[in-house]
C-alpha cells in the first residue's frame, strides 16, 4: 500500500513537472528545483519565487519552489526538461558540464550557470557520545553519505575514498534523505552524517538543541589536496560558537551553490528574471540569514559552466561582465 502510494505521488509529481516545462515558453510558467526541507536550498527556490511571482506575476510569470533531492538531481531534472531552474553545488555543475563522474564521458552541453549564491561546508556532523573526532573514527559506524540525486553523496564519498576508507567495507553506509538523517542522528539510528551545506544551517541547530553534537574536521592532507587540484574547492571554517556545544572552528572545504538553468530557457525569460532578482537584492538578502550578504560581485565569481545568454546580456547592462 506504501509503496503504491509512493508510485501515486511520484506519479502526479512527474505530471506537475512535465505539465510545467510544457507550459514554460507560453506563460512562462516556471518551476525551481531546490534541495531537503531541511536545508538552504529550498529557500532559495522559495524565496527566489516569491520575488517572480511578486513582481512578475501581471505579466503572466508563474514560479513554484519545490523541495527536490539536491544537486546532481536538479542537473538532471532540467536536462531532461522537468525543471527550468535548480540549484547546485560547483563541483556538481562543473562534473556535469565537463563530462566527469556521473556524467563521465557525456557532458551535459547544454547546462548553463545565472548566478552563484551562497558557499556551502562540507560538513561531518556526529554525536558527542560516538568518540569520533577523525575521519579515520568513522570506520565500523552506521555513516549517512547522502542521498542519491544530492551533491553532498558525492563529497561524501571523495572525503572517504581519499582517507582510504570503502565506504562499501568499513562503514555501514546508509543513503537517507537529510530530513530522515537529522532525526537518525539525534535518535541514535545513525552515528555520523556528511552534509554540505550553508552556514549557519538552520536544521544543523535544531539538531545541537536535541542532542550533544560534534562536528569533525575534514582537513587531511589528501583534501588539501583535492581542494588545491580543483577550481571549485576552497578550505574555510565552520565557526566556533555557530553550533551549540561546538565551541571551536571546524576546518574543512567548501563549494558554492549556483541557480543554474538549461540552454533551452528563452534569453527573454532568463533575462527578465535575472534582472527583476538584482533589482531586489535587497528582498532576497532579508529572506533568509544564508543570504544576508550577497554581493553581485560574488554571485558572478565561481561559476563552473557557461552563463545563460539572458544573464549574460544583464551582467554586460551593468557592466558587470
Ligand atoms: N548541497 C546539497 C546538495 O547539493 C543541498 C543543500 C541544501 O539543500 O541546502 O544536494
Amino acid at each position: 500500500m506504501k509503496r503504491l502510494l509512493t508510485f501515486m505521488i511520484g506519479l502526479a509529481l512527474c505530471g506537475t513537472m512535465t505539465m510545467a516545462a510544457k507550459d514554460a515558453s507560453a506563460q512562462n510558467f516556471l518551476v525551481i528545483g531546490g534541495g531537503s526541507t531541511t536545508g538552504v536550498y529550498y529557500q532559495v527556490a522559495l524565496n527566489i519565487c516569491k520575488i517572480v511571482n511578486d513582481k512578475l506575476g501581471g505579466q503572466g510569470y508563474n514560479c513554484i519552489g519545490r523541495p527536490a533531492l539536491g544537486s546532481v538531481f536538479n542537473i538532471r531534472s532540467i536536462q531532461r526538461g522537468l525543471l527550468n531552474y535548480g540549484v547546485a553545488q560547483s563541483d556538481w555543475v562543473w562534473a556535469a558540464a565537463n563530462g566527469k563522474k556521473n556524467w563521465e564521458g557525456k557532458p551535459d552541453k547544454g547546462l548553463r550557470t545565472v548566478f552563484t549564491v551562497h558557499p556551502e561546508a562540507v560538513m561531518l556532523v556526529t554525536r558527542k557520545d560516538t568518540g569520533i573526532k577523525t575521519i579515520a573514527d568513522l570506520k565500523g559506524k552506521r555513516v549517512n553519505i547522502g542521498n542519491p540525486g544530492s551533491g553532498q553523496r558525492g563529497n561524501a564519498e571523495d572525503v572517504l575514498r581519499l582517507n582510504g576508507i570503502d565506504k562499501d567495507k568499513d562503514i555501514k553506509a546508509e543513503g537517507l534523505q537529510q530530513n530522515e538523517a537529522n532525526r537518525a542522528l539525534v535518535d541514535k539510528k545513525i552515528d555520523a552524517f556528511f552534509y554540505t551545506i550553508g552556514v549557519p544551517w538552520g536544521g544543523g541547530l535544531e539538531i545541537a538543541n536535541s542532542t550533544a553534537i560534534d562536528i569533525v574536521p575534514v582537513d587531511t592532507a589528501p583534501i588539501k589536496k583535492l581542494v588545491a587540484d580543483n577550481p571549485f574547492y576552497v578550505m574555510t571554517k565552520i565557526p566556533g560558537g555557530t553550533y551549540k556545544g561546538v565551541d571551536n572552528d571546524v576546518p574543512t572545504y567548501a563549494v558554492k551553490a549556483t541557480f543554474v538553468t538549461g540552454e533551452k530557457e528563452s534569453a527573454d525569460s532568463v533575462y527578465t528574471v535575472v534582472k527583476t532578482l538584482f533589482e531586489n537584492l535587497d528582498t532576497l538578502r532579508n529572506s533568509y540569514a544564508n543570504f544576508k550578504n550577497l554581493q553581485p560581485k560574488d554571485m558572478l565569481g565561481g561559476l563552473s559552466a557557461p552563463l545563460h545568454p539572458g544573464a549574460m546580456k544583464y551582467y554586460k547592462e551593468k557592466g558587470w561582465q
